[in-house]
């Protein structure tokens, strides 16, 4: 899998943007995404870190923060991440670039709803139609 790049995807990003109730410029692209944190004095200690939900203080929106280009490196270790919390049977069905992407997105959605790693993969699964 990988690696992806955000913008090939954006007609179907905004679409399931739109379905959570999020904005096409509530997902932020960067390059760094650590680097893009520390700017802003949010605390983001993985340097490797894809992606990260932030809040907006003024506006109280959720932003949803992105590596532009997702490595083959990073899938692996988001991949890793998942099969500790025992996601190994569901992450295999993620067959393709869109469902990771997807995955990924919905994970980050789901935190906007104030869930826990744990279950922002478990939701992101069964929005994407993963049950087990
Ligand atoms: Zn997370």
């Amino acid at each position: 899998m990988g690696p992806i790049e955000i913008e090939k995807y954006r007609s179907r990003i905004n679409k399931l943007l739109f379905n959570y109730g999020f904005k096409p410029d509530d997902l932020i692209p960067v390059e760094d995404v650590q680097e893009w944190c520390t700017k802003r004095d949010i605390e983001e200690k993985n340097p490797f870190r894809t992606a990260n939900c932030v809040k907006e203080t003024q506006s109280g929106q959720y932003k949803i923060i992105i590596c532009k280009k997702i490595t083959c490196d990073q899938i692996s270790s988001i991949e890793g991440a998942m099969i500790c919390r025992e996601h190994r049977s569901k992450f295999s069905q993620l067959t393709s670039d869109w469902l990771f992407l997807k995955h990924l997105l919905l994970h980050e959605i789901a935190h906007s709803k104030g869930m826990g790693e744990n279950d922002a993969d478990i939701w992101a699964f069964s929005e994407t139609g993963i049950e087990k």
